[in-house]
């Protein structure tokens, strides 16, 4: 996921045009964060799903990227009432809730990435 956010950062003027500067620089707070050891995966799919152009550019990304082994983060510590979490891949229908705190996330069955929180139910 981290490289993802290194590859897409130059790509930013292009796909989102002056809303670039805002979005490159909360990446690269995550990518500062993810250096001090933290576990940015989420919030830097949940960036990105923030925008059309952004997301799309992703789930591309990450869909030529899964024979790498892309694994969901695991559990996130802290709240859990029912986030509710869907794939990122444009179209796709595959959603999940979580009911039990520290429960891992899925990935989607069809595409294998892991599955984006959109909110809660
Ligand atoms: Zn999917």
């Amino acid at each position: 996921m981290l490289a993802g956010a290194r590859t897409i950062r130059p790509r930013l003027a292009q796909l989102l045009g002056p809303k670039a500067g805002e979005v490159d620089r909360q990446l690269g707070e995550l990518i500062d964060q993810a250096a001090a050891g933290q576990s940015v995966d989420v919030s830097i799919l949940e960036l990105l799903a923030e925008r059309p152009a952004t997301r799309d550019w992703i789930a591309k990304y990450l869909a030529s990227d899964k024979r790498r082994g892309f694994t969901a983060t695991p559990g996130l510590s802290g709240h859990v009432d029912a986030d509710k979490y869907a794939c990122p891949i444009p179209g796709c229908t595959s959603d999940w809730a979580k009911s039990r705190q520290g429960e891992r996330v899925p990935g989607c069955a069809v595409h294998h990435v892991t599955l984006v929180r959109v909110g809660t139910t």
